[in-house]
């Protein structure tokens, strides 16, 4: 019922725009708007705060459907759950109830604040730095490459509190749109998903009341990554559904399109693409609805199974729009058909929340 509720909305009020969204790299706010007036643009926010309540599944298959029609879209979804997740698991009762509340109602997104320019895979070599003062932090430095940054009201950072102990003297916090000296770099010009802002956030002398850090001090490494540990799940999701979106678009293709007399899905070699781009793609449906399965339970092995879903059906939806393209001949070149953007914007999921390398260094580190 779920699938079938998103599926309708997203094909009539997100996949409409998706090419334009693109075209003009603008934010998806008829997607926003849609998702929020259908209460799903924050789903896994839990009852008591006035969220939906979604188990990790359900919110898989909500960013799926969303990402079959419009990736960019999809990270609407993934990232308010990606910026939120460090107050639920880690969050104070307060900062609970004063932050999750807007996000459930659609008054306000949330961001993730941890790469910074010199600070990618080795995110743990960040900069921005928070000084104690009094009842107060004071923040300072650059985070890149922040997802729905300037449009987003409140944004989860993670800083430097104790520079002697690396990874162990990072904190994180809960920092607002609003709170003066926080400010936003130009939007990034970007390969694919050109409708989601991607944006350096600075923070220059930003002072946040004490009570806004998430968790114990030194402990925002900790969350930062027991976090991803669950939304990597949400990645796996996106590649998931771009890549149903490419198969079921070109599958649709090859049936129309004649050559030598015939529709080209009558050639073997054809009907052989397709197959393995379909069982490619439920293999990663399995891997990620399994590992959705272990985050929800918070399984020993979710952090394996986390990277392995993301990594492999990145890895798919790379593989299986590129075949999309191919299947679509010269027209899947061109901006009339919806498979070049889908293989742009599949690529990002092989890089962001950690790279695909960086993927298999986590996994090699948590072996079955
Ligand atoms: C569109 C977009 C949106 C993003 N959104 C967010 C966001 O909302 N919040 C946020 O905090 N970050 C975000 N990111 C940042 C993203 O997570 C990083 O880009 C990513 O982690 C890689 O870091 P980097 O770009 O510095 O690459 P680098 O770390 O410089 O890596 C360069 C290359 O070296 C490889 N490499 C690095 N170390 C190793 C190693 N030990 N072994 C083998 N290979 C290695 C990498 O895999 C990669 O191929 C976003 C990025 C993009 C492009």
């Amino acid at each position: 019922m779920l699938r079938d509720a998103i599926r309708s909305l997203a094909e009539a009020k997100i996949a409409p725009y998706a090419a334009a969204v693109d075209e003009e790299a603008r934010f998806p706010q008829e997607a926003l708007d849609a998702l929020v007036a259908s209460d799903l643009h924050a789903v896994h926010v839990p009852e008591e705060y006035g969220g939906a309540g979604a188990d990790a599944l359900a919110t898989v298959i909500v960013i799926e459907e969303v990402a079959r029609a419009c990736v960019s879209s999809s990270l609407i979804p993934a990232v308010n759950k990606l910026g939120s997740l460090p107050v639920i698991l880690s969050g104070s009762e307060e900062l609970k109830k004063k932050y999750l509340a807007p996000l459930a109602k659609g008054d306000g997104m949330f961001s993730y604040c941890l790469s910074e320019p010199d600070a990618g895979s080795d995110a743990a070599g960040m900069k921005t730095k928070a000084v104690r003062d009094g009842d107060f932090w004071i923040l300072n430095g650059v985070k890149r490459w922040i997802t729905n940054a300037g449009v987003s009201d409140y944004y989860t950072v993670m800083a430097v509190t104790d520079p002697s102990k690396r990874s162990k003297g990072i904190s994180a916090f809960v920092v607002e749109k609003s709170d003066p000296g926080v400010s936003f770099g130009a939007p990034e010009k970007k390969l694919g998903i050109k409708g989601s802002p991607t944006r350096e956030v600075y923070f220059d002398n930003v002072r946040i009341p004490a009570d806004r850090m998430i968790g114990e001090e030194g402990t925002g490494f900790a969350t930062a990554m027991a976090t991803l540990d669950h939304t990597r799940i949400t990645i796996a999701a996106q590649a998931l559904g771009v890549a149903q979106g490419a198969f079921d678009y070109a599958k649709g293709y090859v049936q129309e399109r004649k050559q030598f007399g015939k529709p080209i899905a009558d050639f073997q070699g054809i009907q052989f693409m397709l197959a393995d781009m379909a069982m490619k793609i439920e293999a990663a449906r399995q891997l990620t609805y399994a590992a959705a399965a272990k985050s929800e339970r918070g399984d020993s092995d979710l952090t394996f199974q986390g990277a392995a879903a993301k990594c492999f059906a990145s890895d798919v939806a790379m593989e299986v729009t590129t075949d999309a393209v191919q299947l679509l001949g010269g027209y899947g070149y061109t901006r009339d058909y919806p498979v070049e953007r889908m293989m742009r914007d599949a690529k990002i999921t092989q890089i962001y929340e950690g790279t695909n390398q960086v993927q298999r260094i986590v996994m090699a580190r948590n072996l079955p």
